[in-house]
């Protein structure tokens, strides 16, 4: 069985007393190989390595590390289909959403190249009479990017790009569930030029990732995951002094007014329920129709959701592949047969959905659950599944209302004609990515990333402009030339005039 190792310093390294954990794929249920689990020696190495060759990076210069990031760019363009292949062997989503992924992730090593803009600090002159000011933003030295399974090149690529665009060495930890993708990426940025050790992948559960979080040699914790490891290495990596932003989990609500053209709403709403199995954290997992409009909304959907087809990525016609695990597909049909038992309508059930010569794969079914309540466990627990809850209000206010009820606020949605009803939309939902007739509005690199309340913690969006504003921290220089003629003993606070 192949082990899968951890890559530090620019050598594939399995450490003496590293542990394994098992890969799948989760389109047959089978295991394929095995990851190294990092002991604390192979974490105390990985980070040893990146101080060094921080130290080396931070000295390049920024035409240096432009060229790096444009030759990175240009390899991650040319193995986009290796890469969404990699994804489907471990993830299980289907090829074309890879590519996308993917493509989503290149956007961010765009941005990243135009470093020599996005670092450009600033400059007063005279300030106080012969006085100048400069402020130049400084690498911050290693930083550590903790990463999800459902996002296995996108999240990496948020992070690393900008991180490395900075002048910094960077570490990431991605999820243990689908690992290889980031071997692969570790490959193309050692082909780009990066000096051995900017980049590193270290492999690892909890454990390894305590360790990093308290790590006296780490200065920033980049981390992407489930609200309750979010919450908790915030605030373990603040308490232990270090800069942390920890995106969560969602709920995502899309708001259906009787307006609306119900065939765009529902397309919407489809798309962005099922895509990738419902496993995204800007997935659609609740439609609020605005009555009248649910019997007719909620039948178009409907309508749609039975044509879907499902299958693994060597299928080509298949356009949604399996969960993650058994365990997920166990957890998402508990709760499913909850909502059942408690009188909600499944409309469209997924339950016991089989693919042909895939019996042993995570499938499970695209779902619609009409009649769903806000105390219903499908309607607060985070599902991440192919589960599109119905929820039926009767006026505007009343879905503002439960979207602003809800502990989550990464994303939501509107559909309406009416231009008037989506700005009070915008402006009075608490949630921080917000779309109008856009289902899923995944903000484009050059703006920056991130839910409200328990969606993230700590006060940077990211990537994009917030990006370069994590990885860097300010050095303000006031200069003066004066003349020692002029020169005195003067004990008063400085003044500027
Ligand atoms: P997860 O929280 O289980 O794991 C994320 C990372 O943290 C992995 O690398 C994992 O190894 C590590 N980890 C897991 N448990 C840990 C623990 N107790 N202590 C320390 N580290 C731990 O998340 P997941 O299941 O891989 O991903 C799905 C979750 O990620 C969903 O909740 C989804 O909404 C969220 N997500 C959020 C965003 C966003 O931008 N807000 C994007 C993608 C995914």
């Amino acid at each position: 069985m192949q082990t899968i190792a951890h890559f530090i310093g620019g050598q594939s390294v399995v450490g003496p007393d590293d542990g394994r954990s098992p890969v799948y794929n989760p389109a047959t249920g089978e295991q394929q190989s095995e990851v190294a689990l990092a002991s604390s020696a192979t974490v105390d190495q990985v980070v040893e390595n990146s101080v060094r060759a921080g130290l080396a990076w931070a000295q390049s210069s920024l035409s240096t590390r432009t060229e790096v990031l444009f030759q990175f760019r240009a390899l991650v363009a040319s193995h986009a289909q290796e890469l969404a292949e990699v994804i489907a062997s471990e993830h299980g989503k289907v090829l074309a959403d890879g590519l996308g992924e993917v493509a989503r992730g290149l956007e961010n090593v765009e941005f990243a190249c135009g470093l020599g803009e996005h670092l450009k600090g600033a400059f007063a002159h005279e300030v106080a009479t012969g006085v100048d000011v400069t402020s130049l933003k400084a690498p911050l030295g290693v930083v550590v990017g903790i990463t999800p399974f459902n996002f296995p090149v996108m999240v990496p690529l948020w992070m690393a790009a900008n991180a490395i665009a900075c002048g910094n060495a960077f570490i990431l930890k991605p999820s243990e569930k689908d690992p290889s993708a980031s071997l692969l990426l570790a490959e193309l940025w050692e082909k780009a030029g990066l000096p051995a050790g900017v980049f590193n992948v270290v492999h690892g559960d909890a454990q390894a990732v305590e360790q990093l979080v308290a790590h006296n040699d780490v200065a920033a914790i980049s981390f992407v995951g489930s609200t309750p490891v979010a919450k908790h290495l915030y605030e373990t990596g603040t308490r232990h002094g270090k800069r942390v932003q920890a995106l969560g989990g969602a709920k995502n609500h899309m708001v259906v007014l009787a307006d609306a053209d119900l065939d765009l709403a529902a397309d919407a709403a489809v798309s962005a329920a099922f895509g990738s199995s419902g496993e995204r954290c800007m997935a659609i997992s609740v439609v609020v129709c605005v009555e009248p409009v649910g019997d007719a909304l909620v039948e178009a959907i409907a309508s749609r959701t039975e044509k879907l087809v499902v299958g693994p990525a060597s299928d080509p016609l298949a356009q949604m592949g399996p969960l993650i695990s058994s365990e997920h597909r166990d957890f998402v049909t508990q709760l499913v047969s909850d909502a059942a038992n408690s009188g909600a309508k499944l409309r469209v059930d997924g339950r016991s959905c089989t693919v042909a010569n895939s019996e042993g794969g995570y499938f499970f079914g695209p779902t619609v659950v009409d009649g769903v309540t806000t105390q219903m466990g499908v309607y607060e627990r985070e599902v991440f599944g192919p589960v599109l809850c119905i929820v039926r209000v009767n006026t505007f206010d009343e879905a503002v209302s439960l979207i602003n009820a809800n502990p989550y606020g990464n994303g939501t949605a509107i559909f309406t004609r009416d231009g008037g009803a989506a700005r009070s939309f915008v402006s009075g939902v608490n949630v921080g990515m917000v779309g109008v007739n856009v289902p899923i509005p995944v903000p484009v690199a050059s703006f920056s990333f991130g839910g409200w309340k328990d969606s993230l913690f700590g006060s940077h969006h990211m990537y994009g402009p917030d990006g370069f504003s994590f990885f860097t921290r300010t050095k303000v220089t006031t200069t003066r030339w004066p003349d020692p003629a002029t020169s005195s003993v003067d004990l008063g606070f400085p003044r500027t005039r």
